[in-house]
C-alpha cells in the first residue's frame, strides 16, 4: 500500500517486495519453494497463533528444520505495520542472537538473499567491531554479547518489537545473561516478545526457567544414521581423521563428508593433507570463525559433479550452520572448550573431549538428507564412561570479570540476586570483583566508579580497556591503541608448512622487538601503515593483511569511544628513550594481573602471586629471560606457556600497581623477597 505510484506503474504487474518496493526477482521465487519444504514451514500458523498469544515461546527443532533462518521473517511478517523499510526508519527491529559470529554473518546473507533485499538494508547483522546495518534494518543477527551491549545503552531495549534468543541450548555466558536480562525487561515492557529457539535437549530447563511459556516442537525429519566406533582408542585423533576420510572416499557410495576438528590451524594442516591424498577427485573446505566472509559462502556450494564434498569444521558446523548433503559424520570428539580455575585466575581455550550430547548432535548431521553414517575415533566404552553427559554451560568455566562489570553497569546491584539459569561459584564471582577493584571499576562497595562505566563501555575484556583508558598518563595512547587493536584481531603472521616457513621466520624476525612481542606487534603495525597497507608488501613479508584491515578498524572504532570520553590520543617523541619505556609501563598499568617473575633456582617463570609454573611460548620474539615479564594470554597444552609477552622492570610494579602488590596479601616465596627489595629501594615505607 505504501509503494508510490511511480514505482507502481514500472513494474508492469508484477509482484512487489514490499520491503523494498522493488520487483522480486526469479531467484526469489526458487529460494521461496526450497523454503516452504522446510519443517518450519508446517508449523508457521501455529507458530504465529502461538506468538500471538504469548510473550515468550520455547521452540525446539531439530538442527537444519528451518528455525535460525525462517522464524524471524514469519515474526517480521507477523509483527510488521503497513510501513516499508524506508518509513519505519530504523523505529523498531525484529532482533536474532547467535553464539557465533560467523553464524550471524552468514545467515545474515543467506536471509537477505531469501528476502530478495541488500545485506546491510533491511537485514543486517552486528558483531562485535562490525555493523552492517543502516536506518532501514528492520531483522538484524547480531551476536548475543552484542545484545549484551546494546543492552547497556538501552536497558529496556526499546527498539526491538521482537527478540529471538537463538541457540539457547549452547548455554553461552551472554546468552545466558540475556536470559535473566529479558525475564525482568518482559514484565516491564508487555509489547516485547521472547522467542527462545534450542535445538533438541535441555528444552526442560528453559521450560521451568521461563515459567509457564509453551514450548513447540518441531519434528525433525531426520533419517537413521549408523555409529561406528573404533575398537581401540586412537592415539592421534587428526591422524585418524584424515585415515578416516581417505577411507569413506574409497570404499562408501556417494555423500558428502563433514569432519569436526577444534581449531583453524588443525583444520587448515588436515585440508592440505586430505587434498594431498585426494588431490582433485574431492573438494575440501575449511569452515572455522575467522575464515574471511567470501570463503565462508563456499561451504554452501554444492560440489561440483561427481565430485565429493568434504567439509573440515570446529563445532560451528555442529548446530550453527547447517550443510546440506552430508551422509558421513567423522567425529573425533574434541572441541576446544574455555575452562577456568578461579583459584588462580586461569581461564584458557582447552582442547577438551565433547560430552554425549554433542556427539549425538554431530552423529545427526549425517542423517538429514537420507540415512548417513557417523565415524566415532573413540570407542564404545569411552564413549559411555568417559563423556560426560552435557556440556557444562559457559558462565561455569568463564572469568567473570567482564560479566560482573556488565551487570553492574546494567543496574544489577546485587548479583547473588540475580536470577541466574545455573549461578555461577561464589568463589568465581568473589574473584570478578576483587579483579574489578584492584583494576578500579568498582569501589570497594561494589560501585561502578568513573574508570569502571567507561571501561564498560568498550568491547574489550576489562585489563585491556583499563590500559587503553590510562595510556594517556603515560603519553602514549596512540600506540596502545596500535596495540590493543592487533591483540584483537587474529594473528598476523602467516607461517605456511614446508620450504616457505624458513622465509616466514626470517622475515618475522625483521620485526622482532628485543622488548617483547607486544612491541613486535607494534613494529609490525607501524611498518604497515608505512607501506600503505600494499598488499604486495603483506605478501613480502609474510603479513596476513585481512588481518591488519581489521585491525585498522578496531583502532578507529577504538578511538571513537576514547573520544567519546576526551581521552587524549598522544604519542612521546620516539627519540627521547622514554618511548617504549612509556608504551611497557601502560601494558603494566592494565595488565598488572599477568605478570610472571623468573625463579632463579628452577630457571622457570611463576606467576606473580598464583605461583603457577608457566613457559614462555615458542612464538615469543625474546632471546633472553628477563627478570620479570607481563602476558597477553595463558595457553595451556602439554605444558603451561605465557603467549605474547614483554620484560618489564620489577621497579614498575610498586609504581604502577602498588595497591597489587602489596605484600600483606603477597604469598611466601622468592618474588615475594624481590618485591620486598623493591619497596625498600624505592624508600617508600614497605605496605603492611
Ligand atoms: P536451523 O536453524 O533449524 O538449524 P537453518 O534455518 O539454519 O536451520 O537452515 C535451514 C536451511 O537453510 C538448511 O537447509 C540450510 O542448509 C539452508 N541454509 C542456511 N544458510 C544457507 C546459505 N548461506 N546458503 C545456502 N543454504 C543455506
Ligand atoms: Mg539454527
Amino acid at each position: 500500500p505504501s509503494i508510490p505510484a511511480k514505482k507502481k506503474a514500472k513494474t508492469n504487474g508484477m509482484v512487489i517486495n514490499k520491503w523494498n518496493g522493488k520487483a522480486y526477482t526469479r531467484r526469489y521465487y526458487e529460494i521461496l519453494e526450497k523454503r516452504k519444504s522446510l519443517p518450519v514451514w508446517a508449523q508457521k500458523e501455529e507458530f504465529l497463533q502461538t506468538l500471538k498469544s504469548n510473550q515468550t515461546i520455547i521452540l525446539v527443532g531439530e538442527t537444519g528444520s528451518g528455525k535460525t533462518t525462517q522464524i524471524p521473517q514469519f515474526v517480521l511478517d507477523a509483527v510488521h505495520g503497513h510501513e516499508d523499510a524506508e518509513k519505519n526508519n530504523g523505529k523498531w527491529l525484529v532482533g536474532c542472537t547467535q553464539p557465533r559470529r560467523v553464524a550471524a554473518m552468514s545467515v545474515a546473507s543467506r536471509v537477505a538473499e531469501e528476502m530478495d533485499v541488500s545485506i546491510g538494508e533491511e537485514i543486517g547483522y552486528t558483531v562485535r567491531f562490525e555493523d552492517c546495518t543502516s536506518s532501514r534494518t528492520v531483522l538484524k543477527y547480531m551476536t548475543d554479547g552484542m545484545l549484551l551491549r546494546e543492552a547497556m545503552a538501552d536497558p529496556i531495549l526499546r527498539r526491538y518489537k521482537v527478540i529471538v534468543l537463538d541457540e539457547a541450548h549452547e548455554r553461552t555466558l551472554a546468552t545466558d545473561l540475556l536470559f535473566g536480562l529479558l525475564k525482568r525487561v518482559l514484565k516491564n515492557r508487555p509489547d516485547l516478545k521472547l522467542v527462545v529457539m534450542s535445538a533438541t535437549l535441555e528444552a526442560k530447563k528453559f521450560l521451568e526457567y521461563c515459567n509457564g511459556a509453551p514450548l513447540m516442537k518441531v519434528p525433525g525429519r531426520l533419517h537413521p544414521v549408523e555409529i561406528l566406533y573404533t575398537q581401540e582408542p586412537e592415539r592421534d585423533y587428526l591422524e585418524a581423521a584424515i585415515r578416516t576420510v581417505v577411507q569413506i572416499h574409497m570404499f562408501e557410495p556417494p555423500g558428502d563428508v563433514l569432519v569436526f576438528l577444534t581449531g583453524e590451524e588443525e583444520i587448515e594442516d588436515a585440508c592440505r593433507k586430505i587434498v594431498g591424498k585426494l588431490g582433485d577427485q574431492v573438494t575440501v573446505v575449511p569452515l572455522y570463525s575467522t575464515l574471511p566472509t567470501a570463503m565462508q559462502q563456499k561451504i554452501f556450494d554444492p560440489a561440483v559433479e561427481n565430485r565429493r564434498k568434504i567439509v573440515v569444521s570446529t563445532n560451528i558446523a555442529e548446530t550453527s550452520l547447517t550443510i546440506d548433503g552430508i551422509v558421513y559424520v567423522v567425529d573425533p570428539g574434541f572441541a576446544k572448550q574455555k575452562i577456568y580455575n578461579p583459584s588462580n585466575r586461569v581461564e584458557s581455550l582447552l582442547v577438551s573431549p565433547i560430552s554425549q550430547a554433542s556427539a549425538q548432535q554431530r552423529a545427526g548431521r549425517a542423517g538429514r538428507t537420507q540415512p548417513g553414517k557417523c565415524f566415532r575415533l573413540y570407542t564404545e566404552k569411552s564413549f559411555n564412561n568417559d563423556l560426560q553427559s552435557q556440556t557444562y554451560p559457559e558462565i561455569l568455566r568463564s572469568n567473570l570479570a567482564n560479566t560482573v562489570l556488565t551487570l553492574t553497569k546494567l543496574g544489577v546491584d546485587n548479583l547473588v540476586c540475580f536470577d541466574f539459569m545455573d549461578p555461577p561459584a561464589p568463589q568465581t564471582l568473589a574473584r570478578a570483583l576483587n579483579d574489578l577493584v584492584y583494576l578500579e571499576a568498582l569501589d570497594e562497595e561494589g560501585n561502578l566508579t568513573r574508570i569502571g562505566e567507561m571501561m564498560s563501555e568498550f568491547p574489550l575484556d576489562p585489563q585491556m580497556a583499563k590500559m587503553l583508558i590510562v595510556s594517556p598518563q603515560f603519553n602514549c595512547s596512540n600506540e596502545i591503541l596500535s596495540v590493543s587493536a592487533m591483540l584483537s584481531v587474529p594473528n598476523c603472521f602467516i607461517r605456511p608448512r614446508g620450504e616457505a616457513q624458513k622465509s616466514a621466520d626470517e622475515a618475522r624476525a625483521m620485526f622482532g622487538h628485543i622488548d617483547g612481542d607486544h612491541l613486535t606487534l607494534l613494529n609490525v603495525y607501524h611498518a604497515y601503515k608505512q607501506n600503505n597497507g600494499d598488499s604486495n608488501w603483506c605478501y613480502e613479508n609474510f603479513i596476513n593483511q585481512r588481518a591488519m584491515k581489521s585491525a585498522d578498524n578496531v583502532r578507529e572504532q577504538l578511538i571513537r569511544i576514547m573520544s567519546k570520553f576526551n581521552l587524549k590520543i598522544c604519542s612521546s617523541d620516539f627519540n627521547s628513550g622514554n618511548y617504549y619505556i612509556n608504551i611497557r609501563k601502560a601494558l603494566l598499568a592494565g595488565y598488572f594481573m599477568q605478570v610472571a617473575h623468573l625463579d632463579r633456582t628452577s630457571g622457570h617463570y611463576l606467576t606473580a602471586k598464583d605461583n603457577q609454573e608457566v613457559h614462555l611460548h615458542p612464538s615469543c620474539c625474546l632471546d633472553h629471560k628477563p627478570e620479570w615479564v607481563i602476558y597477553n594470554e595463558y595457553v595451556l597444552t602439554s605444558r603451561n606457556f605465557i603467549r605474547t609477552v614483554t620484560y618489564i622492570r620489577g621497579e614498575w610494579l610498586v609504581d604502577v600497581a602498588p595497591h597489587y602488590y602489596h605484600l600483606s596479601n603477597f604469598p611466601d616465596g622468592e618474588t615475594k623477597r624481590v618485591l620486598e627489595k623493591l619497596f625498600k629501594k624505592r624508600g617508600s615505607h614497605i605496605p603492611k
